[in-house]
C-alpha cells in the first residue's frame, strides 16, 4: 500500500461517522501522516422554499456551521485530532471535500461508503462524487451492512 502523507476524512455526522474517523485515524497513524477532519454544511438558505419571507438577519448556514463546529470538536476529541485540523465549510459536500483535499495536498480522502444520501445505492452520492472528482486516492469505508 502507498505511503500516505496527508489524509483528509470527511464526516456527515451520520451514525457511521465514528467508524469512518477511526479508520482514517488508524491509516494516518500507520503512515505517520497528517490527518484533517472536515464537515460540510450544505447550503440551507438556498433550499428554503417556504412562502413566509425569512428575516434578513437570519443566517441559517452560519447557525448550522456554528453547531457543526461543536459536533466536529466532540468527534475530533475522541480521536485526539487537534483544533487546527478541524474544518467546517459551507457549500456542496463533494466539491468542498475535493477542494480542501487539494488545498492541503491530501493524497488520501476517506469517506463512508454511505451516509445520509443513499443507503439504497451501491455508493452514496457524495462518496461517488468525490471518487469521480478527486485527483488523489479515495477510500470508501464500508458502512451500513
Ligand atoms: P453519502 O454519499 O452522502 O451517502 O455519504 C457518504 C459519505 O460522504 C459520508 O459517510 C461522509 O464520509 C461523506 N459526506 C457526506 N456528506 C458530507 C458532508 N456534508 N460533509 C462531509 N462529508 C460528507
Amino acid at each position: 500500500m502507498a505511503n500516505y502523507r496527508n489524509v483528509l476524512v470527511a464526516v456527515d455526522f451520520s451514525e457511521e461517522s465514528k467508524a469512518v474517523v477511526k479508520k482514517a485515524f488508524e491509516i494516518a497513524a500507520r503512515n505517520q501522516a497528517s490527518l484533517i477532519l472536515l464537515h460540510v454544511v450544505e447550503y440551507a438558505s438556498s433550499m428554503y422554499a417556504g412562502d413566509i419571507p425569512l428575516p434578513e438577519d437570519l443566517n441559517l448556514d452560519r447557525d448550522l456551521a456554528e453547531q457543526a463546529v461543536l459536533k466536529l470538536k466532540a468527534l475530533a476529541n475522541e480521536n485526539g485530532i487537534p483544533e487546527a485540523a478541524q474544518y467546517v465549510e459551507i457549500g456542496i459536500p463533494k466539491r468542498e471535500i475535493v477542494c480542501l483535499a487539494e488545498e492541503h495536498e491530501a493524497d488520501l480522502i476517506v469517506v463512508g461508503s454511505h451516509g445520509r444520501h443513499g443507503l439504497q445505492l451501491l455508493l452514496g452520492s457524495t462518496a461517488n462524487g468525490v471518487l469521480h472528482q478527486a485527483k488523489c486516492d479515495v477510500l470508501a469505508v464500508r458502512v451500513g451492512g
